[in-house]
């Protein structure tokens, strides 16, 4: 532990699992190097603050009504936050600058998602960084929103779905960025919101490094004109177990400590994805059909209309012997360190992404929306450690599994992501490029 540095940072995380775990290890990061943190959370999805001691906690109310809180549609979900968030925040911060018995406040450190931030941190004039819960890639995506426009890639339109955006090669029309469930003017809209925000604050942290995302922080650095800090992997310094929102289960190690080595495949697609009931069926079927043992994340509500297992086929699940195991939510970061795990099919959230290339786990890609589609497409063509699944089709993911479990194609590609893996490990060592950007940011954070 560094010598405490007399100064206080603020920490606001966007309230969802995959944006509290990395800016909650994030404050972990910054603890360690003396600063003192403080979390103002919205009381929907707040972290426990038990598990925090070192940390202060303050929570503000966001004003959504339980509908709201479900939306489906994350996108409309995301602006509201933005919205009736604004001045709880706006009053909270105000109170912690006018409390002067405790250390000054250094920056806000608030989440990409969250844009309204800046305008509050301006008006308070507080200094902000921004905080990027997903890759370097998908950012300088989203930073070329109005090129896409003007090039004709966006508004998407399904004759072009398989056309390459060559001015962001190798992704295709397909795996922009995009959400399908709202309308594309109000995406954009959030888009700029977020890129234009982020270019007005003074800094960017990213759960990355230099090894895995080189181009993309390069033109970051250039599009941004503000110091970019890719100081990741972040769950390596610090794990997020405490900071999960569901219970994990830890019967499923005991499960997978009976299990072969590299033997089983791991299905989750994260916090906030859903399937139809139609394509439940051909996951467990071809899950059934490819005759590997399985460890498969089955959230409460990731089945549109159905509360949990009630629409498995009939007889999976007394059929599931040992050769199965399903969970609500699993110790992730232990489950893909597991030497009995062989591959990981993923929905390709960046956390998950960064999780597996850090254990060199191969991945079976299945992105359902925004970042995760350009993750997926890194994953296979530029890092090649993983293949896609084109179709959610029992035939297709029998054979995909088959292949990475059991064929060459697999071989090689678990050969890199035994490189990756040790680049993601040594990137952290001291003189390693995230270290040294570690060592950046903190200058950056103490300077007026
Ligand atoms: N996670 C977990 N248990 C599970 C599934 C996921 O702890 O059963 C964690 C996972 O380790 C990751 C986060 O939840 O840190 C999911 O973040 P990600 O960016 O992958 O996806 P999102 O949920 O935001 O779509």
């Amino acid at each position: 532990m560094e010598q405490r540095k007399g100064q206080r940072l603020v920490l606001f995380p966007f309230p969802f699992q995959g944006h509290i775990n990395p800016i909650i290890q994030l404050g972990n990061i910054l603890h360690s190097k003396g600063f003192s943190i403080t979390i103002i959370c919205t009381n929907f999805n707040s972290p426990n603050p038990s598990n925090y001691p070192d940390f202060d906690f303050h929570f503000i109310n966001e004003n959504l009504s339980e509908d709201e809180k479900c939306n489906p549609n994350i996108v409309a979900l995301i602006q509201l936050i933005n919205v009736r968030c604004a001045q709880p925040l706006r009053d909270c911060l105000a109170e912690l600058l006018s409390n002067v018995s405790k250390e000054p406040i250094a920056c806000l450190i608030s989440d990409f998602a969250c844009h309204f931030t800046q305008a509050v941190a301006d008006e308070l004039k507080l200094k902000r960084i921004v905080m990027r819960t997903g890759g370097a890639t998908s950012s300088s995506a989203y930073a070329a929103f109005p090129l896409l426009r003007e090039k004709g890639y966006l508004p998407l339109q399904d004759s072009q779905l398989e056309k390459l955006v060559v001015e962001l090669a190798p992704l295709r029309v397909k795996d922009l960025p995009l959400h399908d469930s709202c309308a594309p003017d109000e995406y954009y809209q959030l888009v700029d919101d977020m890129v234009n925000m982020t270019r007005t604050s003074s800094g960017f942290i990213l759960n990355s490094f230099e090894d895995l995302e080189q181009p993309a922080l390069a033109t970051l650095r250039q599009e941004f004109g503000i110091p970019v800090f890719p100081i990741g992997p972040f769950h390596k310094r610090f794990p997020a177990s405490l900071s999960s929102l569901l219970t994990q289960d830890q019967s499923c190690i005991s499960w997978l400590d009976k299990q072969g080595p590299r033997s089983v495949v791991y299905v989750s697609f994260g916090s906030l994805t859903a399937v139809y009931e139609m394509e439940l069926l051909e996951i467990a079927w071809g899950l059934t059909n490819s005759k590997q043992p399985f460890l498969w994340v089955v959230r409460p509500g990731s089945t549109i209309n159905s509360d949990w297992l009630e629409a498995m086929p009939k007889g999976f699940l007394e059929a599931l012997d040992e050769r199965g195991c399903i969970v609500m939510w699993a110790p992730q970061q232990e489950v893909l360190a597991h030497p009995a795990i062989g591959a990981f099919w993923t929905h390709n959230g960046w956390n998950s992404t960064l999780e597996s290339i850090c254990e060199g786990v191969p991945m079976i890609c299945m992105p359902f929306f925004m970042d995760q589609r350009v993750n997926a497409r890194y994953v296979t063509e530029v890092w090649g450690v993983g293949v896609q699944l084109e179709k959610r089709e029992r035939g297709m993911i029998e054979r995909v599994i088959k292949g990475v479990m059991m064929e060459e194609e697999g071989e090689e590609i678990r050969g890199r992501a035994l490189i990756l893996k040790e680049k993601a490990t040594q990137c952290l060592h001291e003189g390693g490029s995230s270290y040294q950007s570690l060592d950046s940011l903190v200058s950056h954070i103490s300077s007026p």
